[in-house]
């Protein structure tokens, strides 16, 4: 497996680009801005595109997949609860914050807690964990995961946006925390890459010293 990734957009969102070496075949997750680079980096990795995941609607990472799709026909997967956030709010959200935002097509395909996802060889489980965003999900297998605005290095995705849920929060970082293999390597949506070892050790959102209800 290959991952590369751009960070894109005023807002420093991580799109990444997940191969699988020995199909050739690819996804590409939360192409959130600048869909020329995005494109850039499929083409230039001469791959196959299979699809694009994202892991919620929030409009830093939608913001390419209706430039994505022109180039690529590809499908888009979403988990139904962010619907609100990838026909609307995210239009809304960058007209309020002077964003450029071209508004994408439907999704194709609507995923839940416990789906499998394959690009060729890999395997990814969808991991419902709502807080942050309605909708969100983590992309877990192959010894990472893509967790989108769950987890960062040393912090969480916040919980005061519209349809946020700090007690959802809660308990999906309990749930993330523990289900998943310490050693499991975290892609956030933001920042650098972590483990899930280094965060339960050092990260205040995990080691009980901050709950994100209090923030
Ligand atoms: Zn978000
Ligand atoms: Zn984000």
């Amino acid at each position: 497996m290959k991952i590369d990734h751009r960070t894109v957009g005023v807002l420093e969102e991580n799109c990444y680009l997940v191969v699988d070496d020995s199909s050739g075949r690819a996804v590409v997750i939360d192409p959130g801005d600048e869909g020329e680079r995005i494109i850039a980096m499929i083409r230039g990795a001469a791959v196959q595109l299979d699809a694009i995941w994202l892991t919620h609607a929030h409009v830093d990472h939608i913001g390419a997949v209706a430039a994505l799709r022109r180039a690529f026909d590809v499908p888009v997967l979403l988990h139904p609860l962010d619907l609100p956030y990838y026909t609307r709010l995210s239009a809304q959200a960058a007209e309020m914050y002077g964003i450029d935002f071209e508004q994408p097509d439907a999704p194709d395909r609507e995923i839940a807690d416990g789906d499998v996802l394959e690009c060729g060889s890999l395997r990814f489980t969808v991991m419902h964990v709502p807080g942050h965003a309605p909708g969100l999900v983590s992309f877990n297998g192959e010894g990472v995961a893509f967790g989108g605005d769950l987890l960062f290095a040393g912090s969480i995705g916040r919980t005061d946006l519209p349809l946020g849920s700090p007690l959802d929060m809660d308990s999906s970082l309990e749930r993330f925390a523990s289900e998943l293999a310490d050693e499991t390597i975290v892609y956030p949506g933001h920042g650098p890459k972590t483990t899930l070892a280094r965060e339960k050790q050092s990260n205040p959102f995990l080691t009980g010293r901050a709950r994100s209800v209090r923030r």
